[in-house]
């Protein structure tokens, strides 16, 4: 060891007293206290013992008692109160040895209370303790030899017999020292674990767990906070679309971002997926009022406006976000009393109030109470609709296609309905939506496509040769799980995979273009037939649709409901065409048909309609002017009595 290394290596051995965690002062504190506060009472009894006055045993019980006094005062700093009963602790050691008359045994007090001051884990309540000893040994010892050695030459040599002592207590001091600091460094690699599991590897950022604690340590403090919940819109489609490792990248930078549009107060973390979190102080460190949460959120959305160049790929990115706010109610006094919020609630508010913003697309939404009671009824559908799919509560009605150039039906749709027990027969708008919300939606479609086949094959018996188009959402139509339940079906009721048609929208190529394009293939492999739903809403295209293996192109029925018929179906050269529907219905028609598609118009209500449709040449078309969607019982009878059985016939065969 060298000459100069040696002090530095002690100077790293030695405990660094770090401040002790407030929660693990108290403890402590309090134990210390007890101690003091026990013996300075005690020292009155022990002073009768020694055969001293009372007064002489208050006296000396004063010093003590004056400074668990001081020790215990909240409004002082820790390190002040950890002094004063360090001191107390020493005083009464030298009250003991006092007391005694200066015996060695009673010396052994001292050594005793080392650990108990060390137990603060500060280096000045500990050095004031050892000056103390050194002091009452040198100085008292050399005055009033008496009060400290019971012996003749430490009374002739005190200051010799303080060093001997010195030696004595400092191999004391050594082993609490050694104590001290094997109990920092476990605290250390505590706090090193703690930090590594509060904290998102990806981003850095704290993650829930940390989130959590720091916004209870803040809610424990009594300072009024807001939670804000930030979750990306579109997400996934960017994840799906360049990997996760691109997706990552992207979430790397945002959180870079947000981090630049945030007060040095505000803490930024990262829940997971694509969901960050900002807790706001309401008051800044050095006690201004801080933004609004508000105006927070703003900055927050305002930061993404500029485009993300991710993998080569410009991509922009908006965010959704909830605010919950907390402040302590009035007259609670910090500490003291159970906060009346947990983070954890904040951050449930904040997600609650993240659902609003998103599905009302406000960007922004503060929490209402009234919110949960919406959530508690997205959670009771979503319970209850697991149920009706156990207890068969699903029915499916169908609705026939007719062919324009022979007037025979082509086909039925099946649509899904929910015979609620209480409710009734409800509609598949909310039913689809919060099945394709969970994992529901796949079961969902398995038990549509099993009743839409049984039905097929009911027909078949009857000698109506038609199919059924059954539509798939894409979540469900990337899963390979579709594959193998159709394959199923179609055995289980002998059927060939041409009367089968699955719908889908434009959504399957945004959701997991890859996986979806693979299993289309692989149905059309069995004879399955596709069409594109809904075409004319969102974002289609033609390139879209060229990427798609279809067969068949629904125009939808808010382009179909807006054909006027009042407008010129053939406008004669220099006619100007107004109506807007017309000129994209029958650019459709003809772009479906360049595509070698089959068109289907939806939601054909009017004759008027019906005849625009024929004289653009559309070739098939549904409709409540045809039917409406109709019970499974319904379906023959009512072949029976339209003219559209006469023409029954394989499905697609045309
Ligand atoms: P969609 O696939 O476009 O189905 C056509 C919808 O238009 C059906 O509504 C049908 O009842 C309605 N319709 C038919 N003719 C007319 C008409 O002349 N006028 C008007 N105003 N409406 C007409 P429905 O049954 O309420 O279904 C709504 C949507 O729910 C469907 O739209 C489809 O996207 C979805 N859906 C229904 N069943 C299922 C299913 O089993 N799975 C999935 N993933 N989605 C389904
Ligand atoms: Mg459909
Ligand atoms: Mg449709």
């Amino acid at each position: 060891m060298s000459a100069v290394s040696a002090p530095h290596r002690l100077l790293a051995w030695a405990p660094q007293g770090s401040v002790l965690p407030d929660s693990l002062w108290e403890v402590r504190h309090r134990w210390v206290m007890s101690i003091l506060v026990v013996q300075a009472v005690a020292v009155v009894p022990f002073a009768l013992a020694r055969g001293y006055s009372l007064s002489h045993g208050l006296v000396e019980a004063a010093g003590p008692a004056a400074l668990a006094a001081l020790a215990s005062l909240r409004r002082l700093p820790k390190v002040a109160r950890a002094s004063f009963a360090a001191v107390g602790l020493m005083l009464e050691s030298a009250i003991a040895v006092h007391l005694s008359g200066g015996v060695i045994e009673a010396h052994f007090h001292f050594f005793v209370m080392v650990p108990v001051v060390a137990l603060y884990e500060s280096w000045v309540p500990f050095g004031l303790a050892v000056g103390f000893v050194l002091f009452q040994h040198g100085i008292v010892g050399a005055l009033e030899s008496s009060a400290v050695y019971n012996h003749e030459d430490a009374r002739d040599n005190p200051w010799w017999w303080a060093s001997v002592h010195t030696v004595a207590f400092g191999a004391a001091c050594l082993g609490a020292l050694v104590n001290w600091r094997m109990h920092e460094r476990a605290r250390q690699v505590t706090d090193e674990l703690t930090e590594a599991t509060e904290r998102d590897p990806l981003t850095g950022l704290p993650n829930r767990a940390g989130l959590e604690r720091l916004g209870q340590e803040r809610i424990a403090r009594g300072a009024p906070l807001s939670v804000l919940l930030i979750d990306l819109d579109g997400f996934k489609d960017v994840n799906d679309t360049l990997g996760h490792a691109g997706g990552d990248l992207l979430l790397a930078m945002v959180g870079a971002r947000f981090g630049t549009v945030l007060d040095k107060d505000d803490v930024l973390g990262r829940l997971g997926g694509d969901e960050f979190v900002v807790v706001h102080s309401a008051q800044r460190a050095d006690g201004a009022q801080a933004d609004g949460a508000q105006a927070v959120a703003d900055r927050l959305r305002q930061t993404l406006a500029e485009s993300f160049a991710v993998q080569g790929m410009t991509l922009d990115v908006d965010a959704s976000v909830g605010i919950a706010t907390w402040s302590p109610p009035p007259g609670q006094r910090p500490l003291t009393e159970t906060p009346a919020a947990t983070m954890t609630e904040l951050l449930r508010q904040a997600d609650v109030a993240m659902y609003v913003a998103k599905h009302s697309r406000r960007g922004a939404a503060a929490y209402e109470l009234e919110q949960d009671h919406e959530a508690r009824r997205r959670l009771t559908v979503i319970s209850e609709l697991r149920r009706a799919i156990d207890c068969d509560e699903l029915v499916v009605h169908f609705q026939p296609k007719i062919r324009l150039t022979s007037g025979g039906a082509s086909g039925f749709e099946a649509l899904v309905r929910w015979q609620h027990p209480e409710r009734g027969l409800l509609p598949p708008a909310d039913l689809i939506q919060t099945a394709e919300r969970t994992s529901l939606i796949g079961p969902l479609t398995a038990v549509v496509l099993g009743k839409a086949l049984a039905a097929v094959r009911q027909w078949h018996d009857a000698g109506m040769f038609l199919g059924v188009s059954v539509n798939v959402s894409p979540h469900s139509l990337a899963n390979p799980q579709l594959l193998h339940t159709v394959d199923g079906l179609l055995r289980e009721y002998d059927l060939d995979g041409r009367w089968l048609c699955l719908e889908i929208t434009e959504d399957v190529l945004l959701a997991d273009e890859r996986g979806c394009l693979s299993a289309l293939r692989q149905f059309k492999q069995r004879g399955v037939t596709i069409a594109v739903d809904d075409f004319g809403t969102g974002y289609s295209s033609m390139s879209y649709l060229q990427r798609l293996p279809a067969d068949e192109l629904k125009i939808d029925r808010s382009l179909i409901g807006g054909l006027g018929a009042d407008v010129p179906l053939r406008p004669t050269a220099g006619q100007v065409v107004t109506d807007f529907a017309l000129v994209i219905v029958r650019s459709t028609i003809e772009l479906g048909h360049s595509l070698g598609l089959r068109v289907v118009a939806e939601g054909v209500e009017t004759a008027e309609t019906l005849a625009t449709l024929i004289s653009l040449g559309c070739d098939e078309v549904q409709g409540y002017l045809i039917a409406h969607p109709m019970p499974a019982d319904q379906v023959l009878p009512w072949l029976a009595e339209s003219d559209a059985a006469s023409t029954a016939q394989p499905l697609h065969a045309s």
